[in-house]
């Protein structure tokens, strides 16, 4: 295996982060560059990519084709990421050419829904219980070890609840294998939580770690609605949760910002759901309640910058504009609350289109 490229020197301003993909968190990504005097080049295999309109480059291409990604890393002085499906041989063949952070090894365990739940497991952390599903006979076994009710999730692919069916019986696996085409799966306890909770965290290129106040997040079909800090997590909860986010950028060698979604249990532990190797949707109240956002912070690691300051001034509440919700603009615009929206053209169902954060309580007021 050849050897990947290392940050030797923080990038200095005039420097250029390659981002891949150019959703709205490589938007935000950009806005939050180009605020430190840094460029960005976004490369992404769609069209119309929304960060393309806020970045000094942009490259149009499809994952897999070796001579753009080569003139892509010339091009750029560091490259990282939005989403976290990216082919890990493009990820490892950028790294031979650029440094790239968060790492491939990072990327592909998070890729991964068995490898992380076994990595997250292996650090002593606590997760629903779960099994490997790849054919009848797991079946049979996994309902034995798991109970009912459970999910099954494919081990790869999936986000905003999309690969997952709701378990009764080992019956209902064998059917959802069959609607997940045979690809490998995992099942999962379905956990009664009390609530669901977030913990976004940074990890410098020198070692430094920061870790923003934990929002409580509340979902719809599967999708994060709105995000709220603080939440109802104790003290003691909540530097649990830093704790837990520690460990595992320490066991990654991580560089940038992550984030670990959380199942608060009735019982008060905190089980982790899975990691995202990535500014996360439920750190957007970063950009207006804390001194440096997410997105900030995330080109400051992999610029190789000193982490910013992430501590919170204000309480916050996000709500994400989904689908339809953002086409009356005149209205939201008239709310009050920080809008932002993503320049999508196309209101999808199910799509984030934008989201509005609003200050709820200022420091001693
Ligand atoms: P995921 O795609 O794994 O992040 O799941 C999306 C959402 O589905 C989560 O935020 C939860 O609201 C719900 N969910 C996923 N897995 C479980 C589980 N094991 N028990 C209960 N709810 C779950």
């Amino acid at each position: 295996m050849s050897e990947h490229k290392r940050l030797t020197a923080p990038i200095a301003p005039g420097g250029t982060i390659g981002i891949l993909g150019g959703g709205q968190l490589g938007r935000m990504l950009a806005l939050a560059a180009a605020r430190l005097g840094l460029k960005t080049h976004i490369y992404s295999d769609e069209e119309n990519a929304p960060a393309f309109q806020v970045a000094a480059l942009r490259t149009h291409a499809r994952y897999d084709d070796e001579a753009v990604l080569a003139a892509f890393a010339g091009a750029c002085d560091a490259v990282t990421f939005e989403f976290e499906n990216v082919p890990s041989a493009t990820a490892e063949f950028l790294a031979d050419h650029v440094p790239v952070n968060p790492n491939p090894r990072a990327l592909a365990i998070c890729q991964d829904r068995l490898a992380e739940k076994n990595f997250i497991a292996s650090l002593g952390l606590k997760t629903p219980l779960f099994a490997s599903i790849a054919s009848a006979d797991d079946a049979r076994d996994g309902i034995a070890k798991i109970g009912a009710p459970a999910v099954l999730k494919t081990c790869r692919m999936g986000y905003d609840g999309k690969g997952q069916a709701k378990i009764a019986d080992a019956g209902d696996i064998v059917q959802a294998l069959g609607s997940f085409k045979g690809a490998p799966a995992i099942l999962e306890a379905f956990v009664d939580f009390s609530f669901e909770a977030s913990i976004v965290a940074a990890r410098g290129a020198d070692g430094a770690f920061a870790a923003y106040d934990p929002p409580e997040n509340a979902h719809e079909n599967h999708i994060l609605k709105r995000s709220t800090v603080p939440s109802r997590l104790s003290a003691a909860q909540a530097d649990e949760a830093k704790a837990m986010a520690w460990k595992i950028a320490e066991a990654f060698g991580y560089v940038g910002v992550f984030a670990v979604e959380l199942f608060v249990g009735r019982d008060g532990a905190l089980l982790v759901n899975e990691i995202a190797p990535r500014v996360h949707n439920s750190g957007h109240w970063t950009i207006e309640a804390c001194v440096v956002s997410q997105f900030e912070q995330h080109i400051r690691a992999v610029a190789g910058w000193p982490l910013g300051d992430g501590s919170r001034h204000s309480d916050a509440v996000m709500e994400n504009l989904i689908g339809e919700e953002a086409n009356d603009w005149r209205a939201l615009s008239a709310r009050g609350g920080a809008l932002h929206l993503y320049g999508k053209s196309e209101a999808r169902a199910g799509r984030k289109m934008g989201h509005i954060t609003w200050l709820t309580k200022k420091d001693g007021g």
